[in-house]
């Protein structure tokens, strides 16, 4: 997946930003907001400092033998009557993707950055199927026709007055500027409720895989991961192969660490996936396809991470939780949001772009916008170092020259 970005039209996008006096004001007041709540769910469940010490070595362990997780999880997936795969490359994981779902169909998809990595849900829609982002920031991010500006919040930079004026747009009838929250949320709920109980698929990502049973964990507060993956007859789950990990405990470790620097002292919903749904309650005559999918397929997705994880620093990328923390301490990210970064934000997009994307120029750009400064790191669950990977790529990149 070569690209090449230019550097101009990235010092264009991020100054633009930068003088955004909007984008300010939603960053701000999610940052106050942020700061708080985990101040205040580390304060109440301080366990949560040692475990991550633990998710650090379970996750140093598991980068290395992804592959072998991987085998070991498709093998349990497939016991329970699932499917599996692993797709070397983005481009074999939207084949496998596109054959499973065909032409035509409705599709309700719940976040996910590894979709997001390699344009599924673009592809989808190119093939005629209709697809809906059910996550209401990924549903406001995909009406505005915009791309995600944070990990966990993809809508952060967007102050409310512009989600009423939009949702004016999408339901055809007006919402003043200052409308209650509420009564947004009430509005993209009627929106999608129909949708979820008609679409003929439902895609989702993971948080984290426990590969001795092939159960997906997948955290979440809205609900429409619940109906996503529960309502249609078919579930597929599109997932980076590092988010795998040997066992249920381990992957129990992650989740509740992940969350907690999520800033949630806990999360509405943590759904857990193994196969599709069965029942044996008529004769015990085991029939797929209860109340929930009949259908379950798994991608694990390489896409460059095999190789990532060989190199000695910029190996720790692939340990991120994806809790989006570092982003609420970051400079750069509170005056620039998602433009700073690739499809992964903030420094960290950097190792992104020159290893997974390939895209050497977009790389160089982020790893010399980024300050070296290191507050990500202070909050980063599992310490990754981002300044001592900037210092590298910046390296390699001066030797590739
Ligand atoms: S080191 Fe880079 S990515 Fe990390 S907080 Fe500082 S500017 Fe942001």
């Amino acid at each position: 997946m070569k690209k090449s970005s230019n550097f101009k039209d990235y010092k264009k996008e991020i100054m633009g930003a930068a003088r955004d006096d909007r984008l300010r004001l939603a960053l701000s007041r999610s940052i106050r907001s942020f700061r708080a709540n985990i101040k205040d769910a580390l304060e109440k469940f301080p366990h949560t400092i040692d475990m991550a010490e633990e998710v650090l070595e379970i996750k140093e362990k598991a980068i290395g033998e992804m592959e072998k997780l991987a085998w070991q999880a498709i093998a349990a997936i497939e016991e329970n009557k699932g499917k599996g795969y692993i797709a070397k490359t983005a481009d074999e994981a939207l084949k496998i993707i596109s054959d499973i779902v065909g032409e035509g169909k409705l599709i309700v998809k719940g976040k996910s950055m590894t979709g997001e990595e390699i344009g599924l849900r673009e592809h989808l829609e190119e093939h005629g199927n209709e697809v809906y982002e059910t996550d209401l920031g990924e549903f406001i991010i995909q009406q505005m026709g915009s791309r995600p500006m944070h990990i966990t919040s993809p809508a952060i930079h967007v102050p409310r007055e512009d989600v009423a004026r939009l949702f004016s747009k999408v339901i055809g009838q007006e919402l003043p500027p200052d409308s209650d929250i509420a009564k947004m949320v009430a509005v993209a709920r009627e929106f999608l409720r129909e949708k979820f109980f008609r679409a003929d698929i439902g895609i989702s990502g993971a948080n984290v895989v426990a590969a001795e049973t092939g159960t997906l964990y997948i955290i979440e507060n809205e609900g429409n991961i619940r109906l996503a993956t529960g309502a249609p007859p078919v579930h597929i789950a599109l997932v980076g192969m590092e988010k795998l990990v040997p066992t249920i405990g381990d992957a129990n470790k992650v989740s509740e660490v992940t969350w907690r620097y999520a800033n949630y002292t806990v999360p509405s919903y943590v759904t857990l996936v193994s196969g599709p749904s069965k029942t044996g309650d008529i004769e015990k005559v085991t029939t797929y396809g209860a109340h929930g999918p009949r259908e379950f397929h798994v991608i694990f997705l390489d896409a460059g991470r095999t190789e990532l994880a060989k190199h000695p620093r910029l190996r720790q990328a692939l340990y991120c939780l994806r809790c989006g923390g570092c982003l609420y301490e970051c400079p750069v990210f509170a005056v620039t949001a998602g433009h700073f970064g690739d499809k992964y934000f903030a420094g960290i997009g950097a190792v992104w772009a020159a290893i997974i994307s390939e895209d050497m120029e977009k790389a160089a750009s982020i790893a010399y916008t980024c300050l070296t400064c290191g507050r990500c790191k202070q909050r980063c669950p599992v310490k990754i170092d981002v300044p001592e990977m900037i210092i590298e790529l910046r390296r390699l990149l001066a030797e590739s020259d």
